[in-house]
């Protein structure tokens, strides 16, 4: 995750992010948000709902690791978990499971196939985009702007 998303959520929930200055023998989540920028939303609604029912103090949830389960869906580890927060970061993790991981786009899926999104839940477009250029062919480039249509539509 990039630095502003990740500095946001770290400034915003500071208590349940805590452990981002713990040493990395206690705590993973010194290394931020291991996953891509998609999630982000999904991430912050998680740790507001989170944020509302907890009380301050050590024994509060604190969030030690952000990373992907093997599925490619977003995995959360919590310490001090209570059922309730299970059940907020089960849903975080339902959510991401058709959520592109890239840009956020839904329905994605986990893409099995060989290349930079492989065990990623990723849309068709993240997908095609990363696609590397058929052998032999340069990629089209338009040189003209596009010309407007002949006839323009009016939607009522
Ligand atoms: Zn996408």
């Amino acid at each position: 995750m990039n630095t502003n998303n990740t500095q946001t959520l770290f400034v915003k929930f500071p208590h349940l992010y805590r452990e981002r200055t713990a040493p990395l023998e206690s705590s993973k989540m010194a290394w931020g948000f291991q996953c891509e920028d998609g999630w982000y939303k999904i991430i912050y609604e998680m740790s507001k709902k989170i944020d509302k029912i907890s009380t301050e103090g050590e024994h509060a949830p604190a969030i030690s690791l952000v990373s992907r389960h093997k599925d490619g869906t977003l995995y959360v580890a919590v310490s001090n978990i209570t059922p309730p927060v299970a059940d907020i970061v089960t849903r975080a993790t339902e959510q991401s499971r058709l959520t592109c991981e890239f840009c956020a786009y839904t329905p994605a899926f986990l893409r099995t196939t060989k290349g930079p999104h492989k065990g990623h839940i990723a849309c068709g477009r993240c997908l095609s985009k990363a696609a590397p250029a058929p052998k032999g062919k340069a990629p089209k480039r338009r040189t003209k702007p596009r010309r407007a249509p002949d006839t323009i539509v009016v939607k009522r």
